[in-house]
């Protein structure tokens, strides 16, 4: 019986990079080895780290080298895909034009494949998880912001400028009275979303809140410092009132974008994940019934909405993905 090939994936992040060994059919033969990113040492450390991670991983997994096909690499941008360049990202200073593609490659004389690490995970979900069975699907993170991921039967949309499928900064509001982004802008989605604008939305709430007397705001008044959104969404799954305010335009605010994403590309499944998913059902359909709403009639009926389902694993097992891209395709 011919040997299942095996890729490695590393998912390289602004604190952490894991990386593990994943099958031809997207299983990890262990968990992932996580090590420091430590960007702040500078990028030859950060270049040497990689290399590291990754024969940890082969290690891990009982393998040598040559058991390896090819190795897939995720990093935040601002990144030149097609260059196989981090530029500089501002999770990742001071490192400046990385060649990380070519120092992996010349590393293990193994084909490297070099990915945006939302899009990556996109295609860790499109693989192996929450769109399996799908040809098309569109991937909404939520996290400190808001980052996204388009695919097209096998192909990921990287764009002319490495940022296709940047669903954060899509505007959902009007670019002058619009809420202030991180990215310089007004009305971005991300200013409305991410977990980060969540607890700053309830704040504001709160202010102005006239309803039921709210637990929320008596947990916020004694534990500011912890207030957070996954607080936030705990309180709204308990029924509080104000909670669920802040929640449910959480959910309008991500249909809004997501009925946008439905117009331009028409993807058979919208995936949503991160630490808010972890709400629940009861978040998803939420979700689901502001997209029915606001998506173009045709392409919105049979459009799925689901969370994802690989968790933190799918930036890595995206990756490897992407290194399997490199020799064959997803069925
Ligand atoms: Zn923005």
């Amino acid at each position: 019986m011919a040997q299942q090939a095996k890729f490695v994936g590393l998912d390289v992040g602004g604190t952490t990079m894991k990386s593990a060994v994943v099958t031809d059919d997207g299983r990890p033969l262990s968990a992932p080895v996580v090590m420091d990113t430590n960007p702040e040492r500078g990028q030859d450390e950060g270049l040497e780290t990689m290399c590291e991670t990754i024969r940890r991983a082969v290690a891990a997994a009982n393998l040598t080298m040559n058991d390896v096909a090819a190795i897939g690499v995720a990093t935040p941008g601002l990144m030149d895909i097609k260059a196989g360049l981090i530029l500089d990202p501002p999770n990742l200073k001071p490192w400046k034009n990385v060649p990380v593609r070519e120092h992996v490659a010349r590393c293990f004389g193994k084909p490297t494949a070099y990915q945006n690490d939302a899009n990556a995970a996109a295609y860790g979900e499109f693989w192996v998880g929450a769109a399996s069975e799908a040809k098309s699907m569109v991937l909404f993170t939520l996290g400190t912001g808001v980052g996204g991921g388009i695919i097209i039967d096998d192909a990921i949309i990287e764009g002319e400028h490495s940022h296709g499928g940047e669903l954060g900064h899509m505007r959902i509001a009007m670019p002058d009275t619009g809420r202030q982004c991180g990215c310089g802008a007004r009305g971005c989605l991300e200013a409305y979303a991410s977990a980060t604008n969540v607890v700053r939305r309830a704040r504001e709430d709160m202010a102005h809140w006239r309803g039921a007397p709210s637990k929320l705001r008596d947990y916020y008044t004694a534990n500011d410092d912890e207030f957070t959104a996954k607080v936030i969404f705990r309180h709204a799954a308990e029924g509080d009132e104000l909670a669920l305010k802040v929640v449910d335009d959480t959910a309008y605010y991500l249909a809004l974008g997501a009925s946008a994403v439905i117009a331009t590309v028409d993807p058979e499944v919208i995936v949503f994940g991160g630490g808010m998913v972890a709400a629940g059902e009861w978040f998803r359909s939420k979700i689901d019934v502001y997209v029915k709403r606001f998506g173009l009639p045709f392409p919105t009926r049979s459009v799925k909405i689901a969370f994802a389902s690989l968790g933190s694993d799918a930036g890595f097992i995206g990756a490897a993905g992407c290194a399997r891209l490199l020799v064959q395709k997803k069925a």
